[in-house]
Order: C-alpha cells, then sequence, then structure tokens
C-alpha cells in the first residue's frame, strides 16, 4: 500500500488500474479510523478492485475552530488500519494541496443542507463537505464512493450533489457500526470520560424510545417526548431529536411511512450524533 500526498501523485498510482480496466473505490474520511471506517473499506474492497481510502481533516467544514484543533490525528496508525483492511492506496493530503491560494469555489446543495446538522452547525458545514467530497470526487474518480449510515444527512447531501451535478459515481451508503452498548462508533468517542460515555447512551437510548414506540404511537410529537424521557436519566437534553422524511428531512407530523429518527447532543464538550430509519407500512419496525 502506498501513501499519497498530491492529486498528480494519486492520478499517477490510479491510471494503470484504469488503463487494465479495474474498478477504483474511494472511501473518503477525516482520519482517527475505527471499526465503522472498517466497515465502509470492506464494502468498497468487496465491490471494487482497487480502494483509496483518503485521511483529510477537512477545515472547511468545522464551524468551531476549537473542534478543529481538537479532531483527533494519527496518520500513521490510519495507514497501518487502511492497509489492514486491505486498502491499496492512502491519499493524505496538506490542506495547501486541497485548498491552494486563491480558491474561491463552494458548492451549495440546497435545502437538505440547511436543516438538522445544517441548522446547528451552520449553513458552512455541508457547503465545506459538499466541496470537499466533490473535489476527492474527481481527484480519485471513482466507480463507487463509500459513506456511513452513521451519518445520514451528508449522505443525503452527497447523493443530491452527485445526482444534481452528473457525477459519474456511484454512492453506496453502508449501516452504521456500533459498540456492544449501542453507542455508535465516532472519532469523537475517544474525547469523552468515562462518566460521559456512560452518558453517551443516552442516544441509542432515545432512538430505540422512537423505535419501540412506533409500534403503538403514530404521532411524532410523542413519539419525540418519549425520546426526550428516555435520554433524561442520562441527564441528556439534546440539541435536536428529529422525525423527518428520509430523504427531503421534512419534519413529519404523523409517522405514516419510512422516517428518520436523527438526533444530536453534548455529552460534555463532545457534540454526538445519531441517527435510525424506520420502516413502517408492513415492513419490520
Ligand atoms: P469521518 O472520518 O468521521 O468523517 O467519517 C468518514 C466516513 O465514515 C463517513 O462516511 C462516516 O459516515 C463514516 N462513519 C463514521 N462513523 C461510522 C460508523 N459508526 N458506522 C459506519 N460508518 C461510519
Amino acid at each position: 500500500m502506498n501513501t499519497v500526498r498530491t492529486v498528480a501523485e494519486l492520478r499517477a498510482e490510479l491510471a494503470p488500474h484504469r488503463r487494465a480496466g479495474r474498478s477504483i473505490g474511494l472511501v473518503p474520511t477525516m482520519g482517527a479510523l475505527h471499526a465503522g471506517h472498517d466497515a465502509l473499506l470492506a464494502a468498497a474492497r468487496e465491490r471494487c478492485d482497487v480502494v483509496v481510502v483518503s485521511l483529510f481533516v477537512n477545515p472547511a467544514q468545522f464551524d468551531d475552530p476549537a473542534d478543529l484543533a481538537a479532531y483527533p490525528r494519527d496518520e500513521d496508525e490510519d495507514a497501518a488500519r487502511a492497509a489492514a483492511g486491505g486498502a491499496h492506496v492512502v491519499f493524505a493530503p496538506a490542506a495547501a494541496e486541497v485548498y491552494p491560494p486563491g480558491f474561491t469555489t463552494t458548492v451549495s446543495v440546497g435545502p437538505i443542507a440547511q436543516v438538522l446538522e445544517g441548522a446547528a452547525r451552520g449553513t458552512g458545514h455541508f457547503e465545506g463537505v459538499a466541496t470537499v467530497v466533490l473535489k476527492l470526487l474527481n481527484m480519485a474518480q471513482p466507480e463507487v464512493a463509500f459513506f456511513g449510515q452513521k451519518d445520514a444527512q451528508q449522505a443525503l447531501v452527497i447523493r443530491r450533489l452527485v445526482r444534481d451535478l452528473d457525477v459519474p459515481a456511484e454512492i453506496e451508503v453502508v449501516p452504521t457500526v456500533r459498540e456492544t452498548d449501542g453507542v455508535a462508533l465516532s472519532s469523537r468517542n475517544a474525547r469523552l470520560s468515562a462518566g460521559e460515555r456512560a452518558r453517551a447512551l443516552a442516544l441509542p437510548a432515545a432512538l430505540a424510545a422512537v423505535r419501540d414506540g412506533a409500534a403503538e404511537e403514530r404521532d411524532t410529537a410523542r413519539l419525540a417526548e418519549r425520546a426526550h424521557a428516555a435520554m433524561r436519566p442520562f441527564g441528556v437534553v439534546p440539541e435536536y431529536l428529529a422525525l423527518v422524511h428520509p430523504e427531503t428531512l421534512e419534519p413529519l407530523a404523523r409517522i405514516d411511512g419510512d422516517a428518520l429518527v436523527a438526533v444530536a447532543a453534548r455529552i460534555g464538550e463532545t457534540r454526538l450524533i445519531d441517527n435510525t430509519l424506520l420502516h413502517l407500512n408492513g415492513k419490520v419496525v
């Protein structure tokens, strides 16, 4: 496995594979790799001949400079983990390679980027995500790029971007990988103290309360109240707890079909997000 740092090196590395007709898969990450990223890599290995893992902590998508500064970085460990997972190339560009002097373009995806995380973190967040992902897709030109359901709104934003701008890549979304107690894996979990880690259970508890409640209750305000109640014993009040249409992200008054339940909460200094998809209308909840 090779680590490359420039777009020219990446293209040179991939060109022979492309000429040989091998399919290329891209797994974009911000590093601090964990089992959630491993699942994306495994999915990419299954579908594609050559897999690129990118490691880039994208300054453009951080609304909070302290959050950016605190973001965990360990390239050697990440490269070892990517190699162990069967990646062929690690792409770890410097910020100046991605945003050279004079860079001014941003990609704005519209309404689905303005609610939930977009509202909480500012419109700059998904503009930063969409811009860097479009750049990574253009740099690596993969047949398929892999994203996690853990960041459900991000996956929707990227699907929209790819559809609207005719990007010739397929987007595959991989289910959320969780710890055995239900907490979703996240690079941010490393920042939690033992006490905070215990309180992080509030997020999966809220999602479970909605999932279980949906068997008998379809009114979303009442389901949301159950979710808030499930978080209370952990001393956690969500930043948002939303029951929305799984594609438009518009709020639902009742659950009559599929729904996305999304939650964000601050545990101490650390902001965590999680979500679950509900499938109603005859399907298993
Ligand atoms: P990040 O490095 O946190 O920006 O995440 C890179 C990719 O990994 C994104 O597509 C995330 O949605 C995905 N990801 C992060 N955590 C998980 C998880 N627990 N399960 C599945 N995918 C994840």
